[in-house]
């Protein structure tokens, strides 16, 4: 079984919609322990230790991604392979359910001469088309009794188990299977502090920052925002990347015909997760220059997911622009210029550019979680509707003055947002007094055209600040490329960016 020609096959257990999973309790801690949990209880090397006959071996080709178990099979010789697949998916589907009742979890199989071959071909299509024949299923059972109470915990499921709260362990409290588990994992990873195991994005975030640890509820972070911007406020946001399987499916067929190739898409997988990581320090570390004088000691930002090239955070609403803008900026120059552009020009290829788009929904704190992650994946989705997936864009929803569906302005691509000249003319429509901006955004719900915002702003010797949200002669769009109502939601909760969010587009 040498040469380069071997066919792996490939296998990969994962949890169907994480966020919602893992935003089943609104309480951080619960969160974070089923977040770190998770890292611990799906690596893959430890997973593939305990399988029966020794039958596979964790697949050291995929990328890192939280609630991913990617393995390999150590024997993949076609003679009895499908027993074997189908003996260490349900080792590993058993094991899983046990730690995660509650979890949808998903197990898929495919067969290629690389991780990127198998998932191009096989897995990510049979993923996508739910082929029965090799995507197994797996799904949380339901009670068998009506409810006689709920978990306090996360409301969703009949409180059947007795569990220790951390901030009450003195009488076992009532909640269900999953939160029992998730708090047993909490207690576990609390008494393993200063024992080497898998971080979790969030502790190294606060490493690298030399910060301390995020608030332990997410209504200790919202005060963290600016002060002269209300103090309760978050912001979900949630980001992936942009056209990411076509470039492999791409890379895939050059390397079809150019053998130096291979060798480069194995390294390109893992380095998009290095890169989403480190997008996430970049933004991060923009909010906290953003604070500038109010520079938290605290993380502000709490990574609820990161994985592939997914990422959802909360943050204090005032920072979600200066997180949002760093994030999508660092993510496309990196991609364009350390990733892309070296193979496109070591290898005279044409590849497409991979970027990233992003969903925000700013909310009061206590929100129930699952309806945040809900409603900003909803806009995620509508940002990706804009540029057809082909380029970086942002939809935000303010449900403090909108309702869950939002208003019908259309997404902003990144091109627009992050150019100096927009940052500067919202800079500019944000240091207006607030009660200027409420007569602005009143005047544009109550007339179809700008004409007597345009007069408020005259007579307020402030035209210059609309100026470049008004429309261009003829009907053209406005010089910024972004409508004054659109401008006035999105000051709402704008900050001036640090200088380092400039250029680089
Ligand atoms: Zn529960």
């Amino acid at each position: 079984m040498t040469g380069s020609s071997v066919e792996q096959v490939y296998i990969d257990v994962a949890f169907v919609r994480i966020q919602r999973y893992l935003a089943r309790t609104s309480r951080l801690r619960g969160r974070r322990s089923a977040s770190a949990g998770m890292a611990e209880a799906t690596d893959s090397a430890v997973i593939a230790a305990r399988l029966p006959q020794g039958l596979a071996a964790a697949n050291g080709e995929a990328g890192q991604a939280d609630g991913i178990v990617s393995l390999k099979l150590v024997d993949p010789r076609p003679e009895g392979r499908q027993q074997r697949v189908r003996k260490v998916i349900s080792a590993v589907l058993a094991e899983l359910r046990e730690e995660f009742p509650a979890a949808e979890l998903q197990a898929v199989w495919g067969v290629g001469e690389s991780y990127v071959s198998a998932y191009a071909h096989e897995i990510g299509p049979r993923t996508r088309r739910g082929d029965v024949e090799h995507v197994w299923y797996d799904l949380p059972s339901l009670p068998e009794f009506p409810a006689a109470r709920l978990c306090p915990l996360c409301g969703m499921d009949p409180a059947t188990e007795k569990a220790r709260l951390p901030e009450a362990p003195e009488v076992p409290e009532l909640v269900c299977a999953d939160c029992a588990h998730r708090l047993r994992r909490g207690a576990r990873a609390a008494a393993r502090v200063g024992e080497s195991r898998k971080k979790s994005a969030e502790q190294r975030l606060q490493e690298l920052l030399e910060v301390d640890e995020a608030p332990d509820a997410l209504e200790n972070l919202a005060p963290l925002g600016a002060g002269d911007l209300k103090r309760n406020h978050l912001a979900t946001v949630y980001i992936d990347g942009n056209a990411v399987g076509l470039f492999f499916k791409r890379l895939l067929a050059a390397a079809a015909t150019k053998p130096a190739l291979h060798d480069t898409k194995r390294e390109l997988s893992r380095r998009l997760s290095e890169l989403t990581e480190w997008s996430l320090l970049c933004a991060t570390s923009q909010v906290l220059e953003t604070m500038g004088p109010e520079r938290s000691a605290r993380l502000p930002v709490v990574p609820h997911v990161v994985g592939g090239d997914d990422v959802l955070v909360s943050v204090p609403a005032s920072y979600a622009w200066a997180f949002v803008v760093e994030y999508l900026k660092t993510f496309d120059a990196e991609m364009r210029d350390s990733l892309v552009g070296p193979v496109n020009l070591d290898h005279g290829l044409d590849l497409p550019v991979p970027s990233a788009s992003a969903g925000l929904v700013f909310a009061r704190h206590g929100q129930p979680m699952y309806l945040l992650v809900d409603l900003a994946e909803e806009r995620l989705r509508a940002a990706k509707r804009r540029t057809g997936g082909a380029a970086s864009s942002v939809a935000f929803l303010d449900l403090t003055t909108e309702g869950p569906q939002g208003v019908d302005d259309s997404p902003l691509p990144l091109s627009v947002l992050g150019q100096d000249a927009t940052l500067d003319a919202l800079d500019r429509l944000h240091r207006l007094p607030r009660s200027l901006r409420t007569r602005l955004a009143q005047a544009m719900r109550d007339h179809d055209d700008t004409v007597s915002a345009e007069g408020l702003a005259r007579r307020s010797g402030e035209f210059r600040a609309i100026e470049p949200f008004l429309p261009g002669r003829d009907g053209r769009p406005p010089r910024s490329g972004i409508t004054l109502r659109h401008a006035l939601r999105l000051v709402t909760w704008w900050r001036p960016l640090g200088p380092k969010a400039r250029s680089r587009l």
